[in-house]
């Protein structure tokens, strides 16, 4: 057993976990526009029809460290915003 921790994503439309190149994680330019409080949602590719969002790989964030660079990232791109947070994942160990 290992201390490394990953995330499972779960798919906002179908709940089955989104693997990796499967999908993506998007957070809505309404809400950043607005400068609310978002959260990164995941979905497959094949869910969701392109829509007015900022997303990312679903890849690049696996883990507590991946989270927090692209969080960092995204509120660098618009200051104001925050934070992302409310992960909608479930860490478990891998080993
Ligand atoms: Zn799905």
């Amino acid at each position: 057993m290992t201390e490394t921790m990953t995330f499972t994503w779960l798919c906002n439309e179908c709940h089955l976990p989104v693997g990796d190149d499967r999908g993506y994680l998007a957070v809505d330019f309404e809400d950043i526009r607005k400068q609310r409080p978002s959260q990164w949602l995941a979905y497959h590719d094949r869910c969701r029809e392109e829509e007015d969002s900022y997303w990312i790989p679903v890849e690049e964030v696996r883990d507590p460290r991946g989270a927090g660079r692209w969080t960092e990232h995204l509120s660098r791109k618009r200051r104001q915003l925050m934070a992302v947070a409310g992960f909608d994942a479930r860490p478990h160990e891998v080993g």
